[in-house]
């Protein structure tokens, strides 16, 4: 029997219950109130301190060992809605409901949504007989915007949400179909590296950024970042699950280290220092895959901290049926592989052990490429 060390179970809980305890919750954007309650409950479970700033969005602290004095904090942001209705009137078994998020106006006619009252609690089932788009020119650039149900089964009241009925969520094998992996899938992960922190007693110092509202124009990350929340040399890291639509990433073939999103590129010493941890990962244990990819399909929190003055990179899991846009202009479940997310959260304890080399990885290929500037020129001049 191996002997024990300080930690109870070094590998931490197991990755398939942390999602099942998370990623079926009810959100959407402003009404985040379910899944921050979970995350809070997760970390006072594990002696974590959980706080929330005047935006309402949480963070959990680990703070480990006298190495982190003077070290840089690192910052895993994920947020915690997800696009969804929220009902506005009730005439009868008649609803208005306004949506929130970005999904194609192609989609949601004839679709059912299930209801959910302020408690979390299910309430009843509405099928939608109406979708209204934003105005725009093109017909592919349409969103929805609001729609109008009725009730098929249950009650309804002003303020519940009403969520795609597809799978909240289920697992199989290695894949996990659930109504909201973006990006609850990424509090999973975040959530997953504090776990194993505290499990295997890691000296470092990590916070967990629980953002709202992203959906409806990374509201959360833009007040925090605005308000100065995070710490002043933070490393920053956007945590999200992103389309792999187009053949941007495979599922299955490890996290990826997100370069950029659709209109910007974040810290380039930040993906240095990702890809050279990740790739000394996998060099210790060649099962350890990775993926390095832009991921241009929509916009991440990335976007905001670099903008705002933070020093900020971005990783990703693949995701399938992106805001349950799915095949044939059905809604659908999206798509995370487990192995991804199992990925991502060991690159990130890696990350949370290495703060400190994050300089030292630019500073080392700075000196090697002058080198090979004073080599090249000898070897130019003397023909080979
Ligand atoms: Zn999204």
């Amino acid at each position: 029997m191996p002997s024990r060390t300080t930690a109870a179970n070094p590998a931490g809980t197991p990755l398939a219950s942390i999602v099942r305890a998370i990623v079926a919750l009810p959100t959407t954007s402003f009404r985040e109130q379910h899944v921050l309650a979970a995350i809070r409950a997760f970390a006072e479970a594990r002696g974590l301190a959980y706080t929330e700033d005047a935006f309402g969005n949480g963070y959990v602290t680990y703070r480990k060992g006298r190495a982190v004095r003077g070290a840089r904090p690192l910052v895993l942001g994920a947020h915690t809605d997800h696009p969804g209705f929220v009902v506005e009137g009730v005439r009868g078994k008649r609803l208005t409901l306004a949506f929130r998020g970005g999904v194609d106006a192609r989609y949601g006619k004839g679709e059912r949504v299930r209801l959910y009252g302020a408690d979390g609690r299910p309430r009843g089932v509405a099928r939608i007989t109406r979708i209204l788009a934003s105005d725009s020119p093109n017909r592919w650039a349409r969103r929805i915007t609001s729609a109008v149900a009725t009730v098929e089964e249950g009650i309804a009241s002003v303020g519940d949400l009403a969520l795609w009925d597809v799978a909240e969520c289920r697992i199989r094998g290695r894949i996990v179909e659930a109504r909201q992996c973006d990006d609850l899938i990424g509090a999973v992960a975040v959530l997953a590296t504090l776990d194993r922190l505290v499990a295997r007693g890691v000296e470092g110092h990590v916070i967990g950024s629980f953002t709202r509202a992203e959906e409806a124009g990374l509201l959360g990350a833009a007040a925090a970042a605005g308000a100065r929340t995070l710490p002043e040399g933070a490393l920053v890291v956007a945590v999200e699950c992103s389309s792999m639509a187009g053949g941007r990433a495979e599922q299955g073939a490890g996290p990826i280290i997100r370069v950029g999103d659709y209109g910007h590129i974040f810290s380039p010493d930040m993906t240095l220092w990702m890809f050279r941890l990740a790739m000394e990962m996998q060099q210790a244990d060649p099962k350890f895959k990775f993926q390095r990819k832009l991921m241009d399909g929509g916009t991440t929190e990335a976007t905001a901290y670099d903008f705002m003055g933070y020093e900020t990179g971005a990783a990703c899991v693949a995701l399938g049926n992106y805001h349950n846009m799915g095949e044939d202009g059905r809604v659908a479940a999206e798509t995370v592989n487990l192995d991804d997310i199992d990925g991502l959260a060991e690159l990130f304890v890696r990350m949370a052990q290495d703060t400190k080399r994050h300089g030292a990885v630019r500073a080392a290929s700075a000196k090697r490429w002058g080198e090979i500037g004073r080599e090249a020129g000898a070897r130019l001049k003397a023909g080979g």
